[in-house]
């Protein structure tokens, strides 16, 4: 199937052209034509197999035929975090490139006087987290009994962040009479039941399990201990060459320990984490978006469903408490059909964590040690790509001299100068 095959207006596919989506992905396939004739969805998938896509696509296609009141948007699309709402909004407007529907981002931290202007002089989509719709909705700057679709997208992340009883509040100011599109990573019960007071007789549709980890992804878990743990992750971004990573840590007071350090060592890193304000978290996505920054280390809340192209790492400097978080970390590499690695530091008080893991994802996790990786290696650097310039003189003083590294490849040892804590 080819996405002219599902029966989308011209400006769309010339859209899809540009952005140079050759095929509609899985999640796509299945999705779009039921939205195309005005059925309520049931959609259990992940980040990373093109879901957002497979609601903008067919929400613009339907919502080009017809106009907008002011206040008055007709769509309306809940994200659980500030980052996955501008993501939906950067996917709409790709797709919106050639139309001139309009759009208003209600999410926290961004100014209430710009998105009521816009929403004054009428929009068609409006994108949101709950919070802030509903301080909107109070002030009396938005009006949502006219909306004809709505859509819910990560609801198991809406439900963890508490975010149900607004939804609950939302849907009583929602028209009876619209088309709802309900998404979710996970099916619980509890996710089911939040689904049924908004769904009408909705198709389910379910990619990926969320349990399991795309085929793409080469997952490594690495046996460290506390006291290595900083040097042990420079060796790794060491021997991989690492030029642009996201790295997870449990905690806020290691996102900082780790950030310092690999300052320290000239990488250029940002910061993700809950207590981060809007801005900052904007600033910070930015910079690692147009690789002005190498390295993002951050938290769990702070880094979910974040899109970023061509991510070839993901470091786990903590295994994550819960083990879905584990799924979605390392879920922000190996996306859209590239490949990807994860490395996980972990030690002997991590084995219940990781019994939870494999058991959520149906597979043995492969462990290893530090030192098995470099003796496994015939050479670390085979196949990869010469180092580029711009980035060869920002890591000058954390790369040892090339001879180094040639002895290094052959006598399989690990160097002195990376044995240094
Ligand atoms: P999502 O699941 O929405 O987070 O999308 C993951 C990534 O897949 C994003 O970078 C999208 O731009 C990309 N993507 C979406 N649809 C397609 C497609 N049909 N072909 C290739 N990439 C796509």
């Amino acid at each position: 199937m080819k996405f002219k095959d599902l029966g989308l207006c011209e400006e769309i596919l010339s859209a899809i052209n540009n952005i140079g989506y050759k095929e509609p992905t899985e999640i796509q396939k299945k999705v779009i034509p039921n939205i195309l004739v005005g059925r309520d969805l049931l959609g259990c998938a992940q980040t990373g197999t093109g879901k957002t896509g497979s609601f903008i696509i067919p929400l613009i296609e339907i919502l080009n035929s017809g106009k907008s009141k002011s206040r008055m948007p007709r769509s309306l699309i809940l994200a659980p975090t500030r980052e996955l709402a501008m993501q939906v909004s950067e996917e709409f407007n790709k797709i919106n490139q050639f139309l001139n529907l309009h759009m208003a981002l209600l999410i926290g931290g961004t100014s209430f006087a710009e998105q009521e202007t816009k929403l004054s002089k009428g929009v068609d989509v409006l994108i949101a987290t709950p919070g802030r719709l509903l301080d909107h909705i109070t002030r009396g700057k938005v009006i949502i009994k006219d909306i004809k679709l709505l859509v819910i997208d990560e609801a198991d992340r809406m439900l963890d962040m508490g975010f149900i009883p607004d939804i609950i509040k939302i849907n009583k100011l929602l028209p009876k009479i619209r088309q709802t599109l309900f998404f979710s990573a996970t099916l619980s019960n509890e996710i089911r039941n939040v689904g049924k007071d908004l769904l009408i007789n909705p198709k389910e549709i379910r990619i990926n399990p969320y349990s399991s980890i795309s085929e793409n992804i080469d997952s490594t878990f690495i046996r460290t201990n506390g006291k290595n743990k900083m040097s042990d992750l420079k060796k790794l971004l060491y021997i991989d060459r690492i030029t642009s990573a996201v790295i997870f840590c449990n905690k806020k007071t290691d996102i900082d320990k780790v950030s310092q350090f690999l300052k320290k060592n000239n990488y250029n890193t940002v910061s993700l984490h809950g207590d981060m304000d809007q801005n900052l978290r904007i600033k910070s996505l930015e910079k690692f978006k147009d690789k002005s920054a190498e390295m993002l280390i951050a938290s769990d809340v702070a880094a979910r469903g974040i899109d970023i192209d061509g991510l070839s790492h993901v470091f786990n400097y903590d295994v994550p408490k819960n083990p879905e978080d584990y799924v979605h970390r390392i879920g922000r590499t190996g996306r859209a059909g590239k490949r990807g690695k994860a490395y996980t530091l972990f030690d002997d008080y991590d084995n219940k964590t990781i019994i939870s893991i494999e058991k959520l994802i149906k597979k043995k996790i492969y462990k290893t040690t530090f030192e098995n990786i470099i003796s496994s290696r015939e050479s670390p650097y085979q196949n990869k790509p010469p180092i580029k310039e711009k980035n060869k003189k920002k890591h000058t003083t954390f790369l040892p001299p090339e001879e180094n590294y040639l002895n290094f490849r052959e006598s399989g040892k690990i160097p002195d100068f990376l044995n240094k804590k």
